[in-house]
């Protein structure tokens, strides 16, 4: 076992010690993954005493699987017994004892123990691991951690270690600080692409996987192979589908990833007689090392998690990875010879492949970060020394949130009273407020198993088979209200039985999942009993849970559009579907806990999907948010009837709840709706005639020829105020077509008003054989009258209105009334165009009179 000293780290142990010792250092260390970072750092340091005696040195893990494997895997390099001199610690479980010198902790619960002791006494040496991986926990604690060595802790030492990091804005970030660097041994990895791109609905992932894998174990005679998969389920069909293929018969085919039993995850990572295939999600990335793997088989997946702040609502999709994760990927292939990587994409894919992945604060709900920041006195987050700053958008949604959950005071920002009492919980904010909320209802033990069993991985198994089913329904009985009652009721029949695994199996119960609800189960009660919370639960708790519920989760609220569906609109303009398996089917509003995008249909179509369903009450949101409750009356045009109606309409926020028909509309309210048809271009206005229109461009003309008669325009908002005029009294479109137009436009103006307009813009010119000529106004051209030559005889000068001010175009008319000539001068027509036209008319017109 000591050949560990021949791995590449140990070519700059003597930097490494050198630097550390001075204490208060920060160091960045780059190595590719193998290299032996993770096991073999903190045991140099340790040996090398610079750790102080009665300090530890802590390792930060991303995952909880990494953080348990490596400190046992280096218990056992030091041969010792795992949980003394190295040990760890994840969420719910303590593997360290009070002399412990090395421990494997995972970010997250770091980022606690920093709330309760902002001094990190125990802690000499912090070593972030993966810190590649950029996990939000990771970039929290790094900036926490630094700034407490500017402070308080000067001694703190710092070590920042990573396989890949473009590390430029790192080192800028940690400056001043010292960059150690190895290559390590790595040996040359063959490549293979795809030629095309299977059509992933016709051939799905895990069957090309199991071809390209099939066909390696055939091809290549040594070295086991790593097979990486988005996740359980499709690791799941990869092993089927292996299982098929007659090339692997021999091999022993392992699955690898965090919902797995440490069992099976243990059996994993072991060395094997026979020849291994391992399919894992990217745990096995970089963070563990499986001795004899030289063929890697690459989905080119993961499935990441993503909060779009823009609707609130997390996502959990399968996305293909970068080109940096793999690469990592690839590099598993070359640690102990040369090696193959077979990518299940085309090079011409790789090309368009992102650099590297978002971090993770770019992607992810901040609720729980924003809280616990506050804790630590950072009142305003948004100017935390970030070393990514995360989106201003999703801070909001986050400050937001912990404002509607009371852990924020709206006014300063700070964190309130419930806030630190809800942290007291090491989870997400929704669930410390439900467990809070417990103590008013008497529900605190149920309210605890409910958010335990909403931790990890599902306790129920998915499909069962129908055997499994029926006796599922036999033994739990029926559950209509809340699917986390029927979780419960089955956890409480497998802890009744002790987790034995062939009843839980029976019941298509997950005996080890079940067996991690009750360890968590009892860490929460631990924690609401230290919060001092009455731990009986009242008789009748039921109504009581559910209303706690919905106290955490009063922004996922929904309504079922009708009896028939399980779609829903939500509160907050959104809509999502509750999901099939769901025994909620009766309820009209419902609560869900998990809100969540994913792909249906093979992947086609993507729907939010309500899981963790909870049938609730509508007065329930009345006693709770009386504030978010609004009555009012909803005037509208029916769409059917075309008539005007007035409902009363309750809301919870925007969502609404019920809608009283029949109450009369108000006639203001009934014209404007109407006006707005009218002048949509819905309804037309049957009077609104060439009459009305010549009228208002008449009022307009003098508004502009003679401004100093205080004739006002008319302009398009005028027009809506008389077309609102007009509607008054009106309740259907029907009344509102026939309805007078001319008598209201007119009124716009006073009689005063009306007789100037009917003076200096005429309807009609009198011409000097008595004839009248009708004048046409329009908004844009001038005045135009059209009159025949005939008519003309005697007129000399040109003709104007408004006072002489505007001339009249007159359009002059042949005998038969085709139109000869345009003019605005009539005196030069008469001179210059007038006898050319009667040459020619009169041949035609003799029989006319020609001057
Ligand atoms: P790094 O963190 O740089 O990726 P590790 O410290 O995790 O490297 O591992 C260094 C080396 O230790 C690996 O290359 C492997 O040879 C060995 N090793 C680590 N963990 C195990 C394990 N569980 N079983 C067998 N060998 C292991
Ligand atoms: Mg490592």
């Amino acid at each position: 076992m000591n050949d560990r000293f021949q791995l590449p780290i140990y070519a700059i142990r003597d930097s490494l010690v050198r630097v550390a010792q001075a204490g208060g250092q920060r160091l960045v260390l780059r190595a590719p993954t193998g290299s032996g970072k993770s096991t073999q750092v903190p045991q140099m340091l340790l040996d090398a005493g610079i750790v102080p005696d009665g300090r530890r040195l802590a390792l930060l893990e991303p995952r909880r699987l990494a953080a348990r494997l490596l400190a046992a895997r280096v218990a056992q390099e030091r041969q010792t017994p795992l949980g003394e001199e190295v040990g760890y610690q994840i969420r719910f479980e303590d593997r360290t004892r009070p002399d412990t010198r090395i421990v494997y902790v995972t970010e997250g619960l770091l980022l606690r123990q920093m709330l309760s002791d902002p001094e990190l006494r125990r802690v000499g040496v912090l070593v972030f691991d993966e810190f590649h991986e950029r996990h939000l926990f990771g970039d929290v604690t790094l900036a926490m951690a630094l700034q407490l060595q500017r402070t308080t802790r000067p001694d703190l030492t710092i070590i920042v270690m990573s396989a890949t990091l473009d590390s430029q804005a790192l080192e800028t970030y940690l400056r001043p600080c010292t960059v150690l660097e190895t290559e390590g041994r790595l040996y040359p990895v063959r490549t293979e692409y795809l030629a095309r791109s299977p059509d992933p609905l016709r051939t799905p992932p895990w069957e090309t996987a199991a071809d390209a894998t099939a066909r390696l174990v055939r091809d290549e005679p040594d070295g086991d192979v790593l097979v990486f998969m988005p996740g359980a389920y499709e690791i799941h069909r990869t092993i089927q589908a292996l299982n098929a293929r007659p090339e692997i018969r021999g091999c022993t085919i392992l699955p690898l990833h965090g919902e797995l039993p440490p069992r099976d995850q243990d059996a994993a990572v072991a060395p094997t007689d026979r020849r291994k295939i391992i399919v894992a999600t990217n745990v096995a990335e970089t963070s563990l090392t499986i001795e004899g793997v030289r063929l890697v088989v690459d989905a080119g997946l993961a499935r990441v998690a993503r909060f779009d702040p823009y609707r609130g609502i997390d996502t959990l999709l399968i996305e293909r990875i970068s080109k940096a994760s793999a690469e990592q990927r690839a590099g598993r292939a070359g640690r102990t010879a040369p090696g193959v990587c077979v990518r299940l994409w085309t090079e011409r894919e790789q090309a368009e492949k992102a650099a590297r992945d978002v971090p993770e604060i770019r992607r992810v709900d901040l609720a729980e970060t924003a809280l616990m920041l506050k804790a630590a006195g950072h009142v305003d987050v948004a100017a935390f020394p970030w070393f990514d700053a995360p989106d201003p958008k999703s801070l909001h949604r986050a400050l937001t949130l912990l404002q509607d959950l009371g852990a924020v005071d709206e006014r300063t920002g700070a964190i309130t009273d419930l806030g630190r009492r809800m942290l007291a919980f090491p989870v997400h904010p929704r669930y410390s407020r439900m467990m809070l909320a417990a103590e008013t209802y008497g529900c605190v033990r149920t309210a605890a198993l409910i958010a335990a069993l909403t931790q990890d991985r599902s306790l129920l198994v998915r499909r069962p088979g129908t055997d499994a089913e029926e006796h599922r329904e036999r033994a739990l009985g029926e559950e209509r209200t809340s699917d986390l009652f029927l979780l419960m009721r089955a956890w409480l029949e497998a802890e009744a039985r002790d987790y034995d695994l062939d009843h839980c199996r029976s019941l298509g119960i997950h005996a080890v999942a079940a067996r991690q609800v009750g360890r968590t189960f009892d860490a929460f009660v631990r924690i609401a009993a230290g919060q001092g919370l009455a731990l009986e639960d009242a008789p009748r708790f039921d109504d009581g849970v559910r209303r706690c519920l919905l106290a955490g989760f009063a922004d996922q609220v929904g309504r079922r559009l009708d009896g028939g569906t399980l779609r829903c609109d939500l509160v907050h303009g959104r809509r999502g579907v509750i999901e099939r398996a769901s025994v909620v089917r009766a309820s009209q509003l419902v609560v869900a806990a998990d809100v969540r995008e994913v792909e249906s249909g093979g992947g086609r179509d993507l729907d939010v999907l309500l899981s963790n369903v909870t049938a609730i009450e509508p007065t329930w949101l009345e006693e709770l948010f009386p504030g978010a409750m609004v009555e009012e009356p909803r005037v509208r045009l029916d769409p059917d009837t075309k008539r005007v109606t007035a409902d009363t309409v309750r809301r919870y926020h925007d969502l609404v709840l019920e809608t009283k028909r029949g109450g009369t509309p108000g006639e203001a309210e009934a014209a404007r709706i109407l006006a707005d048809e009218v002048i949509a271009g819905r309804c037309a206005l049957k009077h609104w005639d060439h009459a009305v229109d010549q009228w208002i461009a008449r009022v307009n003309g003098l508004a502009r020829w003679c401004p100093e008669l205080g004739v006002p325009p008319i302009g398009d908002d005028d027009r809506h105020l008389m077309i609102g005029q007009i509607c008054v009294g009106a309740t259907s479109v029907k009344d509102v077509k026939d309805r007078p137009v001319l008598p209201v436009v007119k009124s716009w103006l006073d009689h005063r008003q009306q007789a100037l307009v009917a003076k200096h813009t005429p309807e009609r010119l009198d011409l000097p054989n008595g004839r009248q000529a009708k004048v046409v106004y329009a908004e844009s051209a001038p005045p135009t009258i059209a009159v025949r030559i005939q008519d003309l005889y005697g007129v000399e000068r040109s003709l104007s209105i408004a006072m002489g001010r505007q001339p009249v175009t007159i359009q002059v008319l042949a005998p038969n009334f085709r139109p000869v000539q345009v003019t605005s001068d009539l005196e030069t027509f008469w001179r210059e165009g007038y006898p050319r036209v009667k040459r020619e008319l009169q041949r035609k017109y003799p029989k006319h009179q020609w001057r």
